[in-house]
């Protein structure tokens, strides 16, 4: 298994009235201490690495029939990110995470269970069917000291968020925001056409020049 696939579970988590004090909040991780430094200590120690960095956190509730879709966390930036989720209330809830090249793992949702995987690993659950809401608080952290993945000047699945620009493909965008959106829906459809899943491709201007290393 590729080392920044490593998924963890660690249970306990200081959760309880976290919701109510940082709800409004945007990034409400950087709003409680404890909770920031929990979670933070988790992925330090799942990393390796003590050079980590908050990128986001985010507030993610379900009712019932709600269903979380197949998605990844790409940030456009070179180092390694780690995702998570840290569960606060609501019915139990399979979490799917499936690392690249791997086939999809199943996690079981409970009170205060913190899960860590790679920002590269697609997740998603089953439509949920509990009746109180489901909240858990989400978050992406980066790895200052570490890559995305090996690569030089080839580009694969875990580098291409930020170098999409070398793909040749021009993209009209009217804000970050709008081109960060852009290259986020054209990934999914780079997956789809399963350019990547032989590993890297060599360097090309043109698209239709690819080539497999
Ligand atoms: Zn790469």
């Amino acid at each position: 298994m590729y080392a920044a696939d490593l998924i963890s579970i660690y249970e306990d988590a200081p959760i309880e009235n976290v919701y109510d004090l940082t709800c409004n909040k945007r990034n409400p991780l950087l709003y409680h201490e404890t909770l920031y430094q929990y979670i933070s200590t988790l992925v330090r120690s799942h990393s390796g690495s003590n050079r980590i960095q908050h990128l986001h956190s985010w507030w993610s509730t379900m009712t019932r029939n709600d269903k979380l879709p197949k998605h990844t966390h790409t940030h456009n930036r070179r180092e390694r990110t780690v995702s998570g989720v840290v569960y606060e209330q609501g019915d139990t809830l399979n979490l799917y995470i499936k690392n690249i090249g791997e086939n999809e793992q199943k996690f079981e949702t409970d009170f205060a269970r913190t899960i860590l995987f790679s920002g590269t690993s697609e997740h998603w659950t089953d439509k949920f069917t509990g009746t109180k809401v489901r909240r858990c608080l989400a978050f992406d952290y980066a790895i200052l000291d570490q890559g995305s993945c090996k690569c030089k000047t080839e580009i694969c699945i875990r580098c291409v968020h930020h170098k999409f620009d070398r793909l040749g493909f021009q993209i009209l965008a009217s804000s970050p925001a709008e081109k960060e959106i852009y290259i986020k829906q054209n990934l999914n459809e780079i997956l789809k056409e399963g350019l990547f899943k032989e590993g890297p491709v060599a360097l090309s201007i043109d698209k239709n020049k690819y080539r497999r290393l």
